[in-house]
């Protein structure tokens, strides 16, 4: 069964046009899976899995659960029914920096996708495709509750803002912050502690996050900005793999239309996002 949804793919990159090619030829057995694959055809780094990285300290997109020693979270749901609407297994290796998601999948070899809440910009599509948009994002400021800090008094070389490193929060500190001085963290749980323990005076990042930390985790902070920089979360692909990204639209695309999507908005956010 799964062999025949591993044939699912879609051709000229139309995200509706999704194709059944059930007992088309057998280039899926493992003995292929070096070879260039033909149009529409994808290759995966496990034959029947689908291989996936990410940042695992970014909740509730994605973090470990600790009971369990596994991965959850939105992205970790989406990526479940990704591999379902695919017909593959799904396969989670251990987190790494954010900042060396785009270089791993460049370079290729060892992950299939990274799903990370991760912005489509023109600097990563440079280096792997991007998915179809599946999550709108924004970025905010947070301080600690009852701070008097404003963007403007923030942006002072005696005030330190918390990043993650690599990240178009990052950049966003750097473009409208440029006097104050930049810490960057490799991840935004270490921002929000550091920022409730006094340590920074802010932390810049997307907003779903900071609110849902802030609600679940970091009682004592608050945002005090919230920046509509309009981004939208995009799966990072081979360049060298486009039927992935096309049978990766064509799942995202069947999950928009049968609710998948709506179900795992309102698990994790309690609305529609
Ligand atoms: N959306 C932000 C970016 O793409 C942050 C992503 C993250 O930290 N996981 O840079």
């Amino acid at each position: 069964m799964s062999m025949l949804s591993r044939r699912q793919f879609v051709q000229g990159g139309s995200v509706v046009a999704a194709m059944l090619l059930a007992g088309c030829g057998s280039s899926s057995s493992g003995a292929d899976a070096s070879s260039a694959p033909a149009d529409g055809e994808y290759k995966l780094v496990n034959e029947g899995k689908l291989t996936c990285i990410s940042n695992l300290f970014f909740p509730p997109f994605e973090s470990m659960n600790e009971a369990s020693g596994e991965p959850e979270g939105f992205d970790i749901d989406v990526s479940k029914e990704l591999a379902k609407h695919m017909g593959l297994e799904i396969n989670w290796l251990p987190s790494q920096d954010f900042d060396t998601l785009v270089p791993t999948i460049k370079q290729g070899g060892k992950a299939d996708i990274a799903i990370a809440g991760m912005t489509i910009t023109d600097a990563r599509k440079a280096e792997v495709d991007m998915s179809e948009p599946y999550v709108d994002s924004n970025q905010s400021i947070v301080v600690k509750s009852g701070s008097t800090e404003t963007a403007e008094t923030l942006d002072d070389a005696s005030k330190t803002i918390a990043v993650q490193g690599g990240t178009t929060g990052a950049d966003w500190a750097d473009e409208n912050l440029p006097n104050a001085t930049k810490k960057r963290l490799s991840t935004i749980i270490d921002a929000m502690s550091g920022c409730q323990s006094g340590l920074y005076d802010a932390v810049v990042c997307d907003l779903p996050v900071s609110s849902y930390q802030i609600k679940e985790s970091y009682t004592d902070l608050q945002i005090i900005e919230e920046i509509p920089t309009g981004e939208q979360y995009g799966i990072a692909i081979s360049k060298d793999n486009p039927g992935l990204t096309a049978a990766v639209n064509a799942a995202l695309a069947e999950m928009e239309e049968d609710g998948t999507m709506a179900a795992i908005e309102m698990e994790w956010f309690g609305s529609e996002i």
